[in-house]
């Protein structure tokens, strides 16, 4: 396994739209091991392959919230996500249902050290390949309903400054075109990496 580069805005390859797998080849499932590895050391929930620079609709997500000796803290977690198996890994997902509307502080591994409410979805319902290449579906509320939305949206070539106001969106662009990002974010930032 190896970890990755994460591409961060302005890069022009994070505002193209990512292309369906055919087939998962065992290159695929490597890239998504290779994923897997960077989202843990960066540390962030959830990352698409376009944020390595590769343009295809793959996402690898784990929002279970942890302690601080790594454990899985599931009293945190909703009913439907405990339902879920983790880490996730999906491939050409869609969204098949979205109900409800909920809130969020979000970040982006992509846009380090900024956070800004997001309006999503509550409840959605996904459906993809998985990393053997079988179907899957996910339905989900919580965190990882929100990341799931966040990470479709980078297929898309969106990214979450592109969903909130343009006098919000413009103050952070321009303060990353003058200032660029800082060396570190502080552990309450990273929480959030979408
Ligand atoms: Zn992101």
């Amino acid at each position: 396994m190896a970890t990755l580069e994460i591409l961060k805005y302005p890069d022009a390859r994070l505002k193209k739209k990512s292309v369906a797998v055919k087939k998962v080849t065992p290159e695929l499932r490597q890239l998504a091991e290779n994923m897997l590895e960077t989202m843990y050391a960066a540390p962030g929930v959830g990352l698409a392959a376009v944020q390595v620079g590769e343009l295809v609709r793959l996402l690898v997500i784990d929002t279970r919230p942890t302690d601080d000796d790594d454990q899985v803290v599931e009293e945190k977690m909703t009913e439907l996500e405990r339902k879920v198996k983790y880490p996730v890994v999906i491939f050409n997902p869609e969204i098949v249902v979205k109900d409800g509307a909920t809130t969020y502080e979000e970040g982006c591994l992509s846009v380090p050290g900024f956070i800004e409410e997001v309006k999503r979805a509550n409840y959605i319902e996904a459906q993809g390949l998985d990393i053997e290449g079988n179907p899957q579906t996910i339905k989900t509320d919580g965190l990882l309903a929100i990341c799931l939305q966040h990470e479709m949206d980078h297929l898309e070539g969106k990214l979450f400054i592109d969903r909130i106001s343009f006098v919000k969106s413009d103050r952070i662009k321009s303060k990353i075109k003058k200032h660029g990002y800082a060396d570190n974010t502080s552990e309450d930032e990273s929480q959030s990496a979408l």
